[in-house]
């Protein structure tokens, strides 16, 4: 492949990479967070060529492939809140041109508490109570309405969010290939790069599918983001990857596709339609190393006795299991920008579990400090403080 012009060095007063066009942009990493930034980055600057490389031969395998779908507007840190809410407008109507059904489809989402929950539920409601669309308290009865097999004796007390949806994860993983794609970019599966080196300013990637260079280096390695960061001899930012398990069981009949979902306000499980089965989850966040993460029964097993708890739904058998790393930094914050001192090693990790929801604005913002060194106005009314997912933060000054 040719060697591209190389970026500029970057502005003395900081972030601007000053890459403009035909520079060669390699995104590392084929989840939702490398398709997302891919996408971003093309269509803001059409010019400029992307590649973006996978390890495996599919795409989307890892954790994007294994969520539970879910669209929360009030969840998480101040800055995932801010990139939910730069990504909202965009889940809910992406350019037709590039999907073929609506990427979102609401679903009401209801934290339950039993006798011994209340402060959990009061904790919520006050966390929430400035979002977009506010979370509610309403009556046991009001949530029996919406997901019939819960049980009296345990619920006590429930918190309603209206704003919630189900995404269609593939549809929105595909939309955002196919814009990469149209606009020029490419998809390179079963790349996976196992050595970054210096290239003046920019690298050279020794991958197993062949080497390659380029200018710049987005790391969207998801659970082996810092795994990535040392391959090219970049320091870390300390990625926790946190195994969590669900499974399909089959629901009492049709209707429950049209049931709100339910999560314990302790996150103890979850329970969420997804067509006529329900998806369950444990909710747990048991440490790993990065992986192919596999179920385990004991998980599962927790699961269905505190689901059967808490619900008559009677889970006696799964229909299928699966486990994915969410992968977190110690803030809980995500880590998007360059890398003080080589900005042309550009982070975008730590999704956490919020990775799906926020892709959007995580992948607009990737695009944004590339090409310009700062949040363009899409941010402006979203409430981002930048220095929240600067990686700047994990280094001392010197
Ligand atoms: C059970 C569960 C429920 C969840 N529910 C939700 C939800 O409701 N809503 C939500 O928004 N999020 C949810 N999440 C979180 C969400 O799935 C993640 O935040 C998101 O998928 C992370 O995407 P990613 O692209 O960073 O990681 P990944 O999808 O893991 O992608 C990283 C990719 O990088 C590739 N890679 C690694 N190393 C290399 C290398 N050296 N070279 C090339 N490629 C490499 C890997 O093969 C992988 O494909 C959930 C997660 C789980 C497990």
């Amino acid at each position: 492949m040719r060697i591209c012009r190389h970026v500029p060095p970057p502005d003395r007063d900081g972030t601007a990479l000053g890459v403009t066009v035909t520079e060669r942009i390699a995104v590392v990493g084929g989840g939702i967070a490398g398709a997302s930034a891919a996408y971003f980055l093309v269509e803001a600057a059409p010019d400029s060529e992307v590649v973006l490389l996978e390890a495996e031969e599919h795409l989307a395998m890892h954790t994007t492939g294994r969520s539970a779908a879910l669209l929360l507007e009030n969840d998480g840190t101040r800055s995932i809140r801010s990139l939910v809410r730069a990504s909202v407008d965009f889940l809910r109507g992406p350019p037709e041109e590039l999907v073929d059904a609506p990427v979102v489809v609401p679903r009401e989402v209801m934290h339950v508490g039993g006798p011994d929950q209340g402060g959990s539920i009061d904790r919520l409601l006050a966390e929430n109570a400035s979002g977009a669309i506010p979370t509610i308290e309403i009556s046991a009865d009001e949530a029996r309405s919406r997901f019939p097999a819960l049980r009296p004796e345990a619920v006590d007390r429930v918190a309603l969010d209206t704003g919630a949806a189900d995404i269609d994860v593939h549809g929105l993983h595909q939309a955002y290939l196919r814009g990469l794609r149209r606009a020029g970019g490419r998809v390179a599966a079963s790349h996976r790069v196992d050595a970054a080196v210096s290239d003046g300013d920019g690298w050279r990637l020794e991958t197993t599918g062949g080497n390659l260079t380029a200018d710049v280096l987005v790391n969207t390695a998801g659970a082996w983001g810092d795994l990535v960061a040392r391959r090219a001899g970049m320091p870390t930012v300390g990625l926790e990857p946190r195994r969590r398990t669900a499974f399909n069981v089959t629901g009492p009949g049709p209707e429950v596709a049209g049931w709100a979902m339910v999560a314990d306000v302790d996150m103890r499980f979850y329970v969420k339609p997804d067509g006529t089965q329900l998806l369950c989850s444990l909710a747990e966040e048991n440490p790993s190393e990065p992986c192919d993460a596999r179920p385990e029964e004991t998980d599962v097993a927790l699961a269905i006795d505190r689901i059967n708890a808490a619900t008559t739904l009677g889970i006696r058998a799964v229909n299928s299991t699966w486990t994915g790393l969410r992968t977190f930094v110690p803030d809980r914050s995500m880590v998007i920008g360059p890398e003080p001192g080589r900005p042309s090693f550009v982070w975008c990790v730590g999704q956490g579990g919020t990775g799906i929801m926020t892709s959007p604005g995580a992948g607009r913002l990737v695009a944004d400090l590339v090409l310009r060194g700062e949040p363009s106005g899409h941010f402006d009314d979203t409430g981002l403080v930048l220095d929240d997912v600067l990686p700047d933060r994990f280094r001392s000054p010197t």
